[in-house]
């Protein structure tokens, strides 16, 4: 038997997506004024081949497990379920007899079309969906003169700067009043979210870094705002140094809200200059789900069609050197490698890994997002597909595809004295500085002194540079032929 929803004192259902917080939430408060059930369910199903990859699942777990406890602390719980939201968010609603159910609004195409269909079922049985936006300007609100979603970053920057700062993020409530959750509730371990064996344990080092969940972020934020974001315009260019905010699996699991972070950086005693070159790539953020909210074929399909021209080359082999950084290129292969130890990369290194994947390479760019799906904890659908275009010179406002990023110049540009190859690339450690990016290059002594033999403890470079940029400018040249 159901209960009815029409009675005064109905509860409401909490419904967590990508906002694993309890400050700053809006559906959190709205749901809050009377009884709540929190709720999460992992539906695999509807999300299809962008369900959460297995980096992601690492960090879903602990932040789920960081969530229930501050849940616990206010005097509730949360349900966790797992299947088709569908049904069983309408289902949950009809048992508790809840009139609303409260969510963030989610930017995924795949997460739209079923919020519609849970609305309109809702609907049936006199309730409602309540989506709250949680980002910085709603998707429809920043737009052209001609009333158009905007496709160039520097005027969307702009238009978004001029609205001023967002509202002050909202604070948590200090109790909720929870509802006796109806069976068939699973445990965190049935969600099984983590490496399970016999696979080898690939996220052991992942909590050397991060610690997922709505404290972690605030602690994050706070060493940023202390450590780095005066020095943030040069140190973000620095892979070797802690020079940016490593905020992005907190945003993206929206364990801190943009605006909570704008407002905090808006109050810090950094110089204005450096506060706004932050906060302009919290507006880079803001834009790839704009596109993507505007454009829903972002992650399969180029936004410039000519794009389908291209000729690309899939080489299974060569994907596989990249994905294990063995190309030879020291900077490259450093990325690849901390992307596995770690589940994150530095966003320099993520343009030059990118730009050897699809340029020197040939390989479509829709290969590298999908490994770069499964393996970044911070993996999100609007930034990861945005700036594989941004990339692969498809995308909205995206770099001209003719610019091609010299690895060994990239490398000794970036990290001249050689910390992060150093780090990550341990067999190339002992190589003076002026021939660790470009280790083909130095003298047989240098080499047998620092214990490196090409082609055996480090391969030799998978393309040389010229003859890579060389052949992709010729597959660009025979795109446009193509596409006329
Ligand atoms: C090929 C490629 C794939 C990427 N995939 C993702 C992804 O899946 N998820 C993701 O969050 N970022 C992605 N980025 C963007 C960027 O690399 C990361 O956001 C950044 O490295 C995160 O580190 P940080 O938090 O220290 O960044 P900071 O420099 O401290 O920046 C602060 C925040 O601004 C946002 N931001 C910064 N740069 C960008 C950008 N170029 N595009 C969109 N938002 C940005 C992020 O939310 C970031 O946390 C990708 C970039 C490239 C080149």
């Amino acid at each position: 038997m159901s209960a009815s929803p029409s009675s005064s004192a109905s509860p409401a259902i909490l419904w967590f997506r990508n906002d694993l917080r309890l400050e700053d939430n809006a559906a959190l408060h709205a749901a809050s004024e009377g009884k709540t059930l929190p709720v999460y369910v992992l539906d695999d199903e509807a999300a299809g081949r962008w369900a959460v990859g297995a980096a992601g699942r690492w960090w879903l777990h602990h932040s789920l497990k960081a969530l229930a406890e501050a849940l616990r602390r206010l005097g509730s719980g949360l349900l966790l379920l797992r299947g088709r939201a569908e049904t069983l968010i309408p289902q949950l609603a009809r048992e508790i007899g809840a009139a609303a159910v409260h969510a963030a609004t989610l930017a995924a195409p795949w997460a739209r079309q079923r919020d519609a269909a849970i609305a309109k079922a809702l609907q049936a049985g006199g309730r409602r969906l309540e989506l709250h936006d949680s980002s910085l300007v709603r998707p429809d609100v920043v737009v052209t003169g001609q009333g158009k979603p905007y496709s160039v970053y520097t005027p969307f920057a702009r238009a978004v700067m001029k609205l001023g700062d967002p509202p002050p993020p909202i604070p948590a409530p200090r109790r909720l009043d929870g509802v006796k959750a109806p069976t068939g509730g699973i445990s965190l371990d049935d969600l099984a979210l983590l490496p399970r064996r016999p696979e080898p344990d690939w996220a052991a080092g992942f909590s050397s870094l991060w610690q997922p969940g709505e404290a972690g972020a605030r602690d994050q934020l706070q060493r940023f705002l202390n450590d780095a974001l005066a020095e943030y315009p040069d140190g973000r260019n620095r892979p070797g140094e802690d020079g940016s905010s490593r905020l992005s699996p907190h945003l993206h699991w929206g364990e801190i809200s943009a605006r909570q972070v704008w407002h905090a950086v808006r109050e810090s005693e950094a110089p204005a200059s450096a506060a706004d070159t932050f906060l302009k790539e919290i507006i880079w953020r803001e834009f790839s789900h704009n596109i993507l909210w505007h454009h829903p074929g972002l992650p399969e399909a180029p936004l410039r069609p000519e794009y389908t021209q291209f000729p690309y080359n899939r080489n299974i082999e060569a994907q596989r050197a990249w994905q294990r950084g063995r190309t030879g290129y020291p900077i490259v292969d450093a990325g690849m490698r901390q992307l596995w130890r770690l589940g994150w990369m530095h966003n320099r290194v993520r343009m030059i890994v990118a730009s050897l994947f699809v340029k020197h390479l040939l390989q479509p760019w829709q290969d590298g997002e999908a490994w770069f799906w499964d393996t970044l904890v911070d993996a999100d659908l609007g930034n990861n597909s945005f700036n594989w275009q941004w990339v692969a010179g498809s995308g909205a406002d995206a770099s001209p595809f003719f610019r091609i990023f010299n690895p060994v110049l990239q490398g000794e540009k970036f990290d001249p004295k050689g910390e992060y190859v150093r780090t990550f690339v341990p067999e190339l450690a002992q190589l003076p500085d002026r021939w660790l990016h470009r280790p083909w290059e130095a003298p047989a002594e240098v080499l047998r002194e620092a214990g490196v033999t090409l082609g055996e403890t480090y391969p030799e470079p998978i393309v040389d540079h010229a003859t890579g940029r060389a052949r992709a400018l010729e597959a660009l040249a025979a795109m446009k032929a193509r596409a006329g």
